[in-house]
């Protein structure tokens, strides 16, 4: 039958490396180019680039992001979070592939902080956003699973840069709305997302109060069947609780929409939602000078990392910080005057090199 048409694994293996040579072939400047035609082979061998551990790789992937700077930036932003199970993926692939439909450019990422700790992915799963993955105006990029989360958050804010710099217009950012991650993503978003379900269990309890704060827009995700009554309660709920909450600084009044993704019901309002929300914090100045205080945050927070994985690597640190734990333990010094100690055996660390 069919069989002796499709390629065996050896023809499969050949392809692949072929593939692999021809990218290897291109050198900074041809990857830089074909990136900013919108070449998403390109795009995605510079990621793996800022993403690999090697250091020649990553100074390469590095070079070619800072000829891509002056073309990045022009894009919405936005984080989307939620519990899992709360409709995310299916919620980014439907308005996805609504935007992409349109004629808009896509691009889809995920910080995921559960791959860090089990390797395994709550995001990560391949099988997500079919139909988006394959939509010629789509980009998706699964979650970067290597490094601290700190380092995760850096290469996908590269990542976002080098999207911009390929033309796509609206990025996605989905994180899970447990610990730290959420933080992360709001800081490198211009519009925050929360996803919600209705009904589940003591309806404001779901999610802590300072990732409410941060939400731009609520979505109750799931309107559809049976759940059209008690998604429509919670709206009015989620309203009244976001009128608890101080006004924003940005001028923007956070709004509560209801979706279905599986039936792509409320899908285009939440895209109308973000669209008047670009056109008040670009004509008010706030968009511009929000992502000028990230870059100055990312900046900060890229110090303090480096000063401590510094800080850890210097030898005997270690054994400095155990012997004078226990002197602090014996209530013989201070915390303050610890850790002067510690900072003084690092800093003579330094000046003896
Ligand atoms: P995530 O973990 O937040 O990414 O959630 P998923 O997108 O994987 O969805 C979790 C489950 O909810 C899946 O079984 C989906 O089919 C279902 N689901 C997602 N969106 C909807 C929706 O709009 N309506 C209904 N009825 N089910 C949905």
């Amino acid at each position: 039958m069919s069989s002796n048409k499709s390629p065996n694994k050896a023809q499969i293996d050949r392809l692949i490396a072929n593939k692999k040579k021809h990218a290897d072939r291109l050198t900074p400047a041809e990857l830089t180019s074909r990136i900013l035609k919108g070449d998403k082979a390109a795009l995605s061998e510079t990621i793996t680039l800022i993403e690999s551990k090697n250091e020649a790789q990553n100074k390469i992937g590095q070079e070619i992001l800072k000829t891509c700077l002056p073309q990045s930036g022009k894009s919405v932003r936005v984080g989307i979070t939620g519990v899992p199970g709360v409709g995310k993926s299916t919620f980014i692939e439907s308005l996805g592939t609504y935007l992409a439909e349109m004629g808009k450019k896509v691009a889809v990422m995920a910080i995921d902080p559960s791959s860090e700790v089990s390797k395994g992915s709550i995001l990560g799963d391949k099988t997500r956003m079919n139909n988006l993955a394959v939509h010629q105006n789509a980009f998706i990029r699964p979650t970067a699973t290597s490094g601290s989360l700190g380092g995760v958050a850096r290469k996908t804010r590269e990542t976002i840069l080098l999207c911009e710099a390929a033309g796509y217009e609206i990025i996605l950012i989905e994180t899970v709305g447990v610990g730290q991650s959420e933080t992360e993503v709001h800081s490198m978003t211009d519009f925050f997302l929360l996803l919600m379900l209705a009904g589940a269990g003591d309806e404001l309890q779901g999610i802590k109060r300072g990732i409410m704060e941060m939400a731009d827009t609520i979505v109750i995700t799931k309107t559809d069947g049976e759940n059209i009554k008690k998604a429509n309660l919670a709206r009015a709920e989620y309203k009244n609780a976001l009128h608890l909450f101080p006004a924003s600084p940005n001028e923007w009044i956070p709004k509560v929409e209801t979706v279905s993704s599986t039936e792509n019901r409320g899908i285009d309002k939440v895209w109308r939602i973000i669209q008047s929300f670009d056109q008040l914090v670009v004509s008010n100045g706030w968009k511009a000078k929000e992502r000028e205080n990230q870059q100055v945050y990312w900046m900060n927070e890229s110090v303090k990392a480096q000063l401590l994985a510094d800080f850890s690597k210097t030898d005997g640190i270690q054994n400095e910080i155990e012997s004078i734990t226990k002197q602090l333990k014996a209530g013989t010094i201070t915390s303050y005057q610890a850790a002067n100690q510690i900072l003084a055996y690092y800093k003579n660390g330094k000046t003896n090199i």
